[in-house]
């Protein structure tokens, strides 16, 4: 199959906790440079397949395979973060008593933070990747704002900054806006889709407008694997997909 020219390749994924399987031979496969979102109602199984992906938690069968080859399946948490997968959860943690612009220096100085610089060329020094990324989050014009002054939204840009910060190679975002103001969310919808411009990213979301606005394929999820599959207008008429949102 496709695995060895995909980002990110799930097969035959299954984990139970106390018997009760969460992810259920579950396959998923992410191209380089494509944004998708996620989709399912709630217990579907969306944060345990991130956590699968990100390492927290090990599935009891099945391949999980970055980058055509990587099995993520023998790495820990620090490992995969290293190999370039990014996460936000749903709640910002951000620097409160520190400036926007420390906030994305303290990321670039991380573990993966330096990699941009060592591979690219002198114009791009910690100044100029700074500048890109609150330029990308919508926040150049805050840079010297204590990160406790800004919204929820732009926290959670803010998050989303540190992370591209560190140069992930997939970026998982959960549940971006939630607690967003309509405005706020119409501008994650853009700011993503300007990110997934150079970025690979998952997006799991509960909102079916912001995903109309993030125009991307969609993946529904239900009792852990996958339900449905294709463009939002596809999944979200396929009866299976009605009846289980309707069935809640
Ligand atoms: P979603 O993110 O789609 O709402 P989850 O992945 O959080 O779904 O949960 C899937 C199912 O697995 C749910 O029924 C949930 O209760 C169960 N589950 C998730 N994590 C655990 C855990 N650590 N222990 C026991 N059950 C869990």
């Amino acid at each position: 199959t496709d695995v060895t020219n995909s980002l990110l390749y799930l097969d035959g994924v299954s984990v139970s906790f106390d018997g009760f399987k969460a992810i259920n031979n579950l396959s998923f496969v992410l191209n380089h440079g494509e944004m998708r979102a996620i989709i399912g109602p709630n217990g579907a199984g969306k944060t345990t397949m991130m956590d699968i992906v990100t390492g927290k938690t090990r599935p009891d069968a099945g391949d999980v395979i970055f980058d055509g080859s990587n099995d993520l399946t023998k790495h820990d948490e620090a490992d995969i973060a290293m190999m370039g997968i990014g996460r936000k959860f749903q709640k910002p943690t951000v620097f409160e008593s520190h400036t926007v612009e420390d906030n994305i220096a303290l990321a670039l100085s991380g573990p993966r933070g330096v990699l941009p610089m060592l591979f690219h060329n002198s114009s791009r020094t910690g100044e100029g990747r700074i500048r890109e990324v609150l330029d990308v989050t919508r926040l150049a014009h805050l840079r010297g704002q204590m990160a406790s002054s800004l919204s929820h939204g732009q926290k959670q840009w803010l998050e989303i900054g540190m992370l591209l910060a560190q140069n992930p190679m997939l970026l998982l975002v959960d549940e971006p806006v939630a607690g967003m103001t309509d405005a706020e969310t119409e501008e994650t919808a853009r700011l993503l889709r300007d990110i997934a411009e150079g970025h690979s990213v998952v997006v799991i979301e509960h909102d079916m407008g912001f995903v109309r606005e993030l125009d991307v394929r969609v993946t529904c999820l239900h009792e852990g694997s996958v339900l449905s599959d294709g463009t939002l207008e596809h999944v979200s008429s396929d009866p299976r997909v009605v009846e289980v949102y309707l069935g809640r």
